[in-house]
């Protein structure tokens, strides 16, 4: 990645915006997702839909879409959360939506502080605790702990999913800083997993990125899943030693399709809706 080409990302994304946020909560699709951030979801399926992690990276953002929240939240079923990293709790945009009646998912460790910064009443927090399923609209979430802690102990707790629908369980760690197969949870058949990239503290411009590289495919294989979404890239409030571009993407799906040639890899971008 050169500074050149993320700055145009950013000019970019500023001209682009309310169109990725329009293409991201238009009608619902069947079996589809889209980003509005690098690490923000929108998905539909059995005409349901569930928004993961909602922020709005830069305060311009909010100001572009601030009069559309309400209505494009009141067709959501569910909002999800992961954890309190400032990439995915955005507290803020969940402040907006103080009188839209959408639920709002939360791990079961964010404090009363945490929760308090959305000026949200409680009662709109449901408390989600590892091992509890709920049901959301048609879809089906499972909570585990997921591994944000690096093999060293920094790190922040996080809850990652197991997603059903009606034909798809879909995997979603979220960030993951411990590649350890063994701290996947035991949620047996996996069609799709959803990986946030990442290859090692400031190490993005380190190519080829390992051992983190060879860490992270032995991670994917494990799951077994048949498709793997590679996520949360172009993070662009980062430095390029923390950015995650589509050159990681492309290292993990070469050496996945190496390693298992029926491997189906989607590669989203902002706003561009994709089917599972
Ligand atoms: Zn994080």
């Amino acid at each position: 990645m050169r500074e050149e080409w993320k700055a145009a990302a950013y000019a970019d994304l500023r001209v682009r915006f309310p169109a990725i946020w329009d293409a991201a909560f238009a009608e619902k699709g069947e079996h589809t997702f889209t980003l509005f951030g690098p690490s923000c979801y929108v998905l539909d399926a059995d005409g349901s839909r569930v928004v993961i992690d909602p922020c709005l990276r830069f305060p311009w953002m909010t100001d572009q879409i601030a009069a559309r929240i309400r209505n494009d939240f009141a067709r959501v079923d569910a909002v999800v959360l992961t954890h309190a990293h400032e990439d995915h709790f955005d507290t803020t945009l969940l402040s907006m939506l103080r009188n839209c009646p959408v639920p709002i998912v939360v791990p079961e460790f964010f404090t009363p502080e945490q929760l308090a910064s959305t000026s949200l009443p409680d009662t709109r927090f449901i408390r989600v605790r590892a091992g509890e399923r709920i049901r959301l609209g048609r879809f089906i979430f499972t909570a585990y702990r997921s591994a944000h802690f690096r093999p060293s102990g920094s790190g922040i707790d996080e809850m990652g999913y197991l997603i059903e629908t009606s034909r798809q369980r879909m995997l979603f760690p979220c960030d993951v800083r411990d590649y350890n197969p063994a701290k996947l949870p035991p949620v047996g058949e996996v069609d799709t997993l959803f990986l946030h990239v990442w290859l090692g503290t400031a190490n993005a411009l380190n190519l080829p990125c390992e051992p983190f590289l060879s860490d992270t495919v032995r991670f994917v294989l494990a799951t077994g899943a048949r498709q793997v979404v590679l996520a949360h890239l172009m993070e662009l409030a980062r430095t390029l030693p923390e950015l995650w571009t589509y050159t990681h993407a492309g290292l993990i799906a070469d050496a996945l399709i190496a390693a298992r040639p029926d491997i189906n890899i989607l590669l989203p971008r902002l706003g561009v809706r994709l089917t599972l």
